[in-house]
């Protein structure tokens, strides 16, 4: 059975910074359930972080500041108040990586514009609401491992994936 790595604030988990979730019902989701496919993940919870705690967005430094930036220690990751929270970050997405390893996982949805989970815009930094196109810290190293992410926005195209033929997972 291939599994799916999922952001767990998508599956109705209070975790999220502000103490909410994010639940997504789809029926995609619902016969992933069913197969036992799921493996749930929130990378900054995981990591010790509290609920609620500080919205944190990467910070950018040389323009380019971004999930990647973060893995290259070219970025960091603040709170609000301007606490740095970069290694707790790096952990949580050491975390899913862990969780991809253990259950041979190529496939995640995570949740768009976190500065852990976003997969194709994130906050910029300034914490004003203006997004930028990158990826958060986890779906960073996740992709780098060779895992495909995508957004709640695309679950058609990650069931696609699912279903899809098996691909190699050498690279994860
Ligand atoms: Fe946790 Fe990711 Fe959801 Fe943020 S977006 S609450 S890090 S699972």
């Amino acid at each position: 059975m291939r599994k799916v790595l999922m952001s767990a604030c998508l599956l109705g988990r209070r975790v999220r910074y502000d103490g909410g979730s994010l639940l997504l019902s789809d029926q995609i989701i619902e016969a992933w359930h069913e197969e036992g496919r799921i493996v749930p993940v929130c990378p900054e919870v995981d990591a010790g972080m509290s609920v609620p705690r500080q919205p944190a967005e990467i910070l950018r430094g040389d323009g380019d500041g971004d999930g990647e930036a973060v893995l290259d220690g070219k970025a960091d990751v603040v709170e609000v108040g301007g606490g740095g929270v970069t290694e707790a970050f790096l952990a949580g997405a050491s975390i899913a990586l862990a969780l991809c390893k253990k259950f041979s996982i190529d496939i995640a949805v995570l949740t768009e514009a976190s500065p852990s989970c976003g997969s194709t815009v994130i906050y910029d930094g300034s914490f004003s609401g203006q997004r930028i196109a990158g990826a958060g810290v986890t779906t960073a190293l996740l992709r780098r491992h060779g895992v495909r992410v995508f957004s709640q926005h695309d679950i058609a195209a990650a069931d696609q994936a699912i279903r899809g033929s098996q691909v190699h997972q050498s690279g994860v």
